[in-house]
């Protein structure tokens, strides 16, 4: 699940990013309103939070920009103001629901799953990956090969679902830290290889067709034929 967090506090922000990657959400942030215009013109998203005050512009502003630019996902509003009228207006001009500061992270979490299922096709088609035998639930967020349910932690379960979705195209490691752990820069560690390698023992088992392929000198790629 993508998500964009638009926010200016720093420590909110972070706080927020570490939580919802523990969740399992691939985030992507602004600190305000011009990136995240710049970030949801490039980006699709599933799910997206919104600070109201932000440092260039009203966050009620933004949704209603976001949504001229085609922006469908929906929007929790997270803010500070704490009336009735800025419930309303928020909830009236874009924003899907709305959470007031200080917030507990499981409320959020509950409000943001609750989106998401609101939001889901019924045919539930968006919520389900398949790349040969291989099966994603990204709501009950379970892998399955051949019918099999795979024993995933979060982590390998975000790291698996990155890789369907570019099923059939190579990954790089620097591509995977960004995107799996939202690290700009490549540490000086071995750390996605080796969660490659713990993720292959679980979902290449004995007997089955290796779909996890190391790519020398280029990184990974999910075979899809
Ligand atoms: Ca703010």
């Amino acid at each position: 699940m993508r998500l964009l967090l638009v926010e200016d506090e720093v420590d909110i922000r972070s706080f927020l990013r570490r939580s919802l990657v523990e969740a399992g959400f691939q985030v992507e942030e602004a600190a305000d309103g011009k990136s995240a215009e710049r970030l949801a013109a490039d980006g699709v998203y599933d799910v997206l939070i919104v600070d109201l005050g932000l440092p260039d512009q009203d966050g009620i502003g933004l949704i209603l920009r976001l949504r001229q630019l085609g922006v469908r996902a929906p929007v929790l509003i997270l803010s500070a103001r704490r009336s009735v009228d800025d419930r309303v207006r928020g909830l009236e001009q874009g924003g899907d629901d709305y959470l007031t500061k200080p917030f507990a992270f499981a409320e959020l979490l509950a409000r943001l799953r609750n989106l998401l299922k609101r939001n889901s096709p019924a045919a539930g088609e968006a919520t389900r990956l398949r790349v040969l035998d291989l099966e994603l639930d990204l709501l009950r967020r379970e892998a399955s090969r051949s019918g099999q349910i795979l024993q995933l932690t979060r982590q390998e379960f975000v790291l698996l679902e990155y890789l369907c979705r570019n099923a059939g195209r190579v990954v790089t490691r620097s591509m995977i830290l960004d995107e799996v752990w939202g690290m700009r820069i490549q540490p000086d560690t071995n750390v996605v290889d080796v969660h490659i390698y713990r993720l292959r023992s679980k979902v290449d088992g004995k007997g089955q067709l290796p779909l996890i392929r190391t790519m020398r000198g280029m990184g990974y790629v999910l075979k899809d034929r």
